[in-house]
């Protein structure tokens, strides 16, 4: 026997157990077992002629199995779960085996119950999971609907979703076996009239809905709606909502009259996966829309950096335009030509472009010249200049737009010149500068490698851009260069000009202007650069100082014309005396000065002097007339034990020249070292001198008498100074007069000899010893010709001795007419106009001129002594005083013959008929204290009676 638990698994071996065991029993025909499947009757087992017995389905509708034919119903908790039937069955066993059987299809009923159940909730928990597995709508409704499938008969479902947005909804999901086209999407709020759907009703209405066949037609009609088409016999849907219960959409079953109406078990599922769907379609719809946003945020997030990205690279690029225009614009300004400009760019196009081919073309409209002002090139190495022909360039000038061939040969009819190596990509942009087209910089390549696009077109016409006005700031500056360069020339012009000019200036400013040669200026610095260099260890040298003797003369009595001939004519003659390397200078007026070089002994200078004096013997022509004008000359070397400085050697050769003078002009005096110790003794006697002047007693007046040639009686005195020196004795004005001069004591030295000689004659007067006709003579130097208060001084001294002005005779020499004529002229006349006389001294000697005596009113006449000396020896002298004597009478002056030392001097002036005499023979000068005023009354007695 089999346990009991063996029919449990197995209805229909049940029953074929339970109806054997009822066999076993005999006596029983046939029997069946029917059991309910849940939808329907079903045979179970069956024995004997089971034809007879009543069917399953028979005994569900109630009818009652017919007598004989016992069956018995098999029932447990009040259902009715199957049938037992049989033919002649005892009843006591027939129900013992039919509880038997009830149990076992109770237990059967009860297992498949629990199956359906659990296979319910496992497809119930498979949606769930469905739910939190989240795939793609796309992927999760077949799979919702198969779920379903599996929960129900679910071959017309449909799954709807609400979109709030447009407040309407679709069928994701659709399946329906009479109408699969879906339907369209449809409103909800608010609701389309007759034409609204079931769905669209039941969404509005937010509850489950269940309707039958005849309800459904009810419903149509009284909420207006469209009933579906075809009619289905049921109809069930459940809004769905997500997890904040809101409406997202609706499930919908539909079964047709060919299926089996859902059982309520299978409506509940329904429902209840209802709001499984609900939260699955709400997780996916969730999550789509988070996929949504993710994928939007996403993608605007790329949106965003692909923009940052460029805007970074725009940036970086903007930078490196910028630094490249930046460095563009520094090197237009540092770029000292356009060459370096040029070169300098191309480094920086480097930066940015591969253009190691790169030409700068520049059109002149002038000289319609294309040129190339740089160009780098593999192959080749300069452009010449040509005119406009049918290149590239000239393509990119003509157009005023960028041109980029890439390929080369890709713009028909460019090939490469001959001998020319054809580029693979080509470039050339115009060049500009304030809208004005400058020219072309293009860039070419030969390497298959690199070609040329719009990006490089881009770099290439920013740089040109920049270049046209870099350009303009090249040439400016170039230009500006020029302007610089023409500038210096011009400055330099101009300076060579100002210094041809200061040369002249320099020149004239060491020259003299008459005679061209160096000034005392230039021969100062001369002597000076000759002096340092000799204490260097250099040569030695001379200094020669030449005075013309008769040069004043010349120019009052010819005229400045001839005295500026005579100057120059001097000067040419010294100038054939010395060697080439001789320095020849004008110090001014008559004097010139020589330094000659090389001069060791003081022989070698003689030579040198004595032949300059003798160049000066000759004659002059002047104005047509010959002239003679003679020299002194005065010499000194240069001695470094004597002195100090340059400037003394030429002062010393200005004293032995003054020397020379003073020794009768027309010679040399070579500077001594006498002549040394004379100027010093003559720097002491002028200080001695001073003191003599301000001293009473030391200078003293000698007086000699002069005679009347006819008569021998007294004329006059000349007063002659004498100084009565404490230490030296008697000094005569002959060592003192030119220290005097020289120091300007002079003027006070004749005003202190006029004091006393008019002291004197007033003495003489008061003693009666001399009458009017008493002449007394004073010597004057030319130096109180400067004096204007001198005339005034004598007037007053006159009136002051109460003298007869007449008396008073004042001697001048030529000389001192000569230095200065106007002021002499002045002073003369202003002295006749006191009364005063005068007498020209020392006639004969100096210029003689005798346009002297026609221009100075003189009343006397002094033959100097040299002609007297001479008298008895030389006839020359002869004539001469007797030159002198006739012109004496003729312009009516009376005349002294000075220096008369013997009776036949004096006999032989009484016979020319010289009025008066003075000299030795009748008297030597001597003091007022010494005069014998009896021997003065028979001074000019006959010879024979002198004793
Ligand atoms: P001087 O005016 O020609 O004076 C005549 C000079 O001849 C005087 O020389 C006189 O002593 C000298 N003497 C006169 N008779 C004879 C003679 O027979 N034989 C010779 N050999 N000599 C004779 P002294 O006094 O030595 O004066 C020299 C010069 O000094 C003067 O020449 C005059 O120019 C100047 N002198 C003299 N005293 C003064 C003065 O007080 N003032 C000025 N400014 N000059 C003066
Ligand atoms: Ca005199
Ligand atoms: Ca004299």
């Amino acid at each position: 026997m089999k346990s009991t638990a063996e029919y449990l698994d197995d209805p229909e071996r049940a029953a074929a157990r339970a109806l054997s065991l009822l066999q076993g029993l005999g006596g029983l025909s046939a029997a069946a077992a029917w059991g309910w499947n849940g939808t329907a009757w079903r045979r179970l087992a069956a024995f004997g002629d089971a034809d007879g017995l009543p069917d399953g389905e028979a005994l569900s509708a109630g009818t009652q199995p017919s007598a004989g034919a016992g069956a018995q119903a098999l029932r447990a908790g009040g259902q009715s779960l199957g049938w037992l039937a049989w033919r002649g069955a005892p009843p006591a066993q027939l129900e013992t085996v039919a509880a038997l059987l009830a149990g076992h299809l109770q237990c059967e009923a009860l297992r498949a119950e629990q199956a359906a159940a659990r296979a319910a909730n496992e497809t119930m928990l498979e949606i769930s999971l469905l739910a939190g597995e989240c795939p793609a709508l796309e992927r999760m409704l077949p799979r919702l609907h198969r779920l379903m499938q599996r929960l129900l008969d679910a071959d017309n479902f449909c799954i709807a979703l609400y979109d709030e947005d447009c407040s309407a909804f679709h069928f994701p999901f659709y399946v329906d076996r009479r109408d699969p086209s879906p339907p369209d999407p449809e409103r909800i709020f608010p609701l389309a009239g007759p034409h609204a759907s079931l769905t669209a009703w039941l969404m509005r209405g937010g509850a489950p809905v269940v309707l039958t066949g005849e309800r459904i037609e009810e419903l149509c009609s009284k909420e207006a709606l469209a009933p579906p088409a075809p009619l289905p016999v049921f109809w069930m849907g459940a809004p769905l909502a997500n997890a904040a219960d809101e409406l997202i959409g609706a499930v919908v079953l539909q079964v047709y009259d060919d299926q089996p109406m859902p059982t309520s078990a299978e409506q509940q599922w329904f429902m209840f996966a209802a709001r499984h769907v609900g939260f699955a379609l709400d997780r996916a719809l969730y999550h789509g829309r988070l996929e949504r946003q993710v994928a939007l945020r996403t993608s605007e997030l790329e949106g965003a950096n692909a923009r940052l990205r460029a805007e970074v690279a725009g940036r970086k690029r903007a930078e490196k335009f910028q630094d490249v225009l930046f460095r563009i614009a520094e090197l237009s300004n540092t770029s000292l030509s356009l060459e370096a400009f040029l070169s300098g760019l191309h480094r920086l196009l480097l930066e940015m472009v591969a253009a190691r081919n790169c030409v700068v073309a520049l059109y002149d409209m002038g000289s319609d010249l294309i040129s190339f002002p740089y160009c780098a090139d593999e192959y080749a190495s300069s452009l010449r200049a040509r005119k406009p022909g049918k290149g590239l360039i000239e393509q990119v000038l003509h157009s005023g737009r960028p041109l980029l061939l890439d390929p080369y040969g890709s713009l028909p009819g460019v090939t490469a010149e001959e001998g020319e190596m054809p580029p693979k990509s080509w470039l050339g942009v115009p060049l500009y500068c304030d809208h004005e087209l400058l020219g072309v910089l293009a860039v070419q390549s030969y390497d298959g490698e690199v070609v040329y696009g719009y990006r490089d077109q881009e770099v290439l016409e920013f740089v040109a851009n920049h270049i046209g006005a870099a350009l303009a700031r090249v040439r400016a500056l170039e230009s500006l260069q020029q302007a610089y360069a023409d500038l210096e020339q011009r400055v330099r012009e101009r300076t060579s000009e100002l210094d041809a000019v200061n040369a002249q200036l320099e020149f004239d400013s060491l020259h003299d202007p008459l005679t061209k040669l160096p000034n005392r200026n230039y021969f100062s610095k001369a002597l000076r650069r000759a002096w340092d260099a000799y204490l260097d260890g250099g040569d030695r040298f001379a200094v020669v100082f030449i005075d013309l003797d008769r040069f004043k003369l010349v120019n009052d009595t010819l005229g400045h014309l001839a005295g500026d001939h005579l100057l120059f004519e001097a000067g040419a003659r010294i100038r054939t005396c010395l060697r080439h390397y001789d320095f020849l200078a004008r110090l001014g007026g008559d004097e010139f000065a020589v330094l000659m070089f090389g001069m060791d002994a003081v022989d070698e200078c003689e030579i040198i002097a004595r032949r300059i004096v003798s160049e000066f013997e000759r004659p002059v022509i002047l104005a047509g007339r010959e002239v003679f004008s003679t020299a002194s000359v005065g010499v000194v070397l240069a001695d470094r034990a004597h002195y100090r400085q340059a400037d003394d050697l030429l002062r010393d050769a200005d004293h032995a020249m003054y020397c020379t003078k003073q020794q009768g002009r027309q010679g040399y005096t070579l500077f001594s070292h006498q002549l040394r110790i004379d100027q010093a003794d003559q720097l002491a006697l002028e200080t001695e001198l001073r003191r003599a002047l301000e001293e009473e007693g030391q200078l003293l007046p000698y007086y000699q008498p002069f005679i009347s040639a006819a008569t021998g009686e007294l004329a006059g005195f000349e007063t002659l100074v004498r100084w009565q020196h404490p230490q030296r004795g008697l000094v005569s004005p002959g060592v003192f007069l030119p220290v005097a001069e020289e120091s300007g004591l002079i003027t006070r030295l004749d005003r202190y000899m006029i004091n006393a000689a008019c002291a004197q004659l007033r003495a003489w007067r008061a003693e009666g010893r001399v009458d009017e006709d008493c002449a007394l003579h004073i010597n004057l130097s030319s130096a109180n010709f400067r004096d204007p208060d001198l005339v005034g001084w004598i007037g007053e001294r006159i009136a002051h001795y109460q003298l007869p002005p007449a008396m008073l005779h004042l001697e001048i020499t030529e000389s001192a007419l000569i230095d200065q004529p106007e002021a002499a002229a002045t002073a003369m006349q202003a002295l006749h106009g006191l009364g005063v006389r005068l007498a020209l001294d020392d006639f004969g000697t100096g210029y003689s001129a005798l346009s002297y005596l026609h221009r100075y009113r003189f009343d006397v006449l002094k033959i100097d002594q040299s002609f007297v000396f001479d008298l008895d020896r030389k006839q020359e002298s002869v004539a001469i005083v007797r030159a002198i004597l006739a012109l004496a009478r003729a312009l009516d002056l009376e005349v002294v013959a000075e220096g008369v030392e013997t009776a036949s001097q004096q006999a032989m002036l009484k016979e020319m008929g010289c009025g008066m005499l003075q000299g030795f023979y009748f008297a030597k000068p001597a003091p007022a204290w010494a005069l014998d005023w009896d021997k003065l009354a028979g001074l000019g007695r006959e010879p024979d009676r002198v004793a």
